[in-house]
């Protein structure tokens, strides 16, 4: 980026007073001029402790909503509203209602990766990185866990004692394009790599991993670790802020892994947002405050992860 462009921005943030989050699988050149990189619910948080009164949020659909739940006074900026979670839109509120009256009693464990409405008929949210420990936390045996149903069997291997129902939901970038003979291959390419993967891939992936983490939990984690290299099973360009945080530390993605649509946010689009404070994210204030319990339930229950 030139000196002047990374200028003009610095410039704008101030002028207009906002702060720009961006998602771990942003572009480079997207995690460069953030103020904030880090997973959907890091960055929900950091949007309650800033003080700026605009928050341009470069990632997808249900992290933009989840932080403008989180922070209703403010102002919340999607730099390209068509940057949606294919995996978030798995799951709509009808179908989840005909599951609950069928499941009357189990409780309903909701990823983040839901849209404000799932979330708002939901009991509790979870995260990657907390997934356990909130399902261990709830007194319900029976849980309803929406939508993503690689995380769902692997939270099961932990949990034995409840009757986990999954849904058929899957991340395509996790799913489909990062595969069990990709990670292989790499292994046989760089045999002293540590396979570090994330819990959305396939049960098959997570078998031969050594380390199974969130993305936030793959950044403290390799930058603590003694070893040097690791193969990383998770969207291509967490490997981007890995390299910039750990210089001496060699990290190889799979070439295919890549989540299109965080890819719609560019450059441009964020100039243009910071200029023109738009496209802002509106939500109906009831679905806010009912879509703001399960995530406030987690925060507590998971507090410390
Ligand atoms: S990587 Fe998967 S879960 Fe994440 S935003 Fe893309 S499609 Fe959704």
């Amino acid at each position: 980026m030139k000196t002047n462009q990374k200028k003009e921005i610095q410039e704008l943030k101030k002028e207009k007073d906002a702060v720009i989050l961006a998602h771990n699988y942003q572009l480079p050149e997207i995690q460069d001029i953030a103020d904030y990189v880090g997973d959907s619910l890091y960055l929900a948080q950091i949007a309650t402790k800033v003080s700026s009164k605009h928050i341009i949020f470069c990632g997808v659909n249900f992290m933009v909503e989840t932080a403008k739940i989180l922070n209703p006074e403010k102002t919340v900026i999607h730099p390209s509203t068509d940057a949606i979670c294919p995996l978030a839109e798995m799951v709509d509120v009808e179908s989840l209602k005909w599951f609950q009256e069928d499941h009357p009693d189990a409780a309903t464990v909701s990823y983040v990766n839901t849209t404000a409405e799932v979330k708002a008929v939901s009991d509790i949210c979870c995260t990657s990185s907390n997934a356990v420990k909130i399902i261990k936390n709830i007194k319900e045996k029976e849980i309803i866990f929406i939508p993503d149903r690689n995380l769902g069997l692997y939270v099961k291997r932990f949990i034995k004692d409840k009757n986990i129902i999954l849904w058929p939901g899957i991340c395509p970038t996790h799913h489909s394009r990062i595969k069990r003979e990709d990670i292989l291959k790499l292994k046989e390419e760089h045999p002293k790599a540590e396979i570090i993967v994330h819990p959305e891939c396939q049960p098959e992936v997570i078998d031969i991993a050594y380390q199974v983490f969130s993305t936030n939990g793959m950044v403290r984690y390799v930058s603590q670790s003694k070893k040097n290299e690791f193969i990383i099973g998770t969207e291509k360009e967490l490997c981007y802020r890995l390299r910039k945080e750990n210089p001496e530390k060699k990290f190889y993605p799979v070439a295919t892994a890549i989540c299109p649509n965080m890819k719609k946010i560019t450059l441009d689009k964020v100039m243009k947002s910071l200029k023109n404070l738009e496209p802002i994210l509106n939500l109906p204030s009831d679905i806010i405050e009912k879509a703001r319990r399960p995530l406030i339930k987690m925060i507590e229950i998971g507090r410390g992860d």
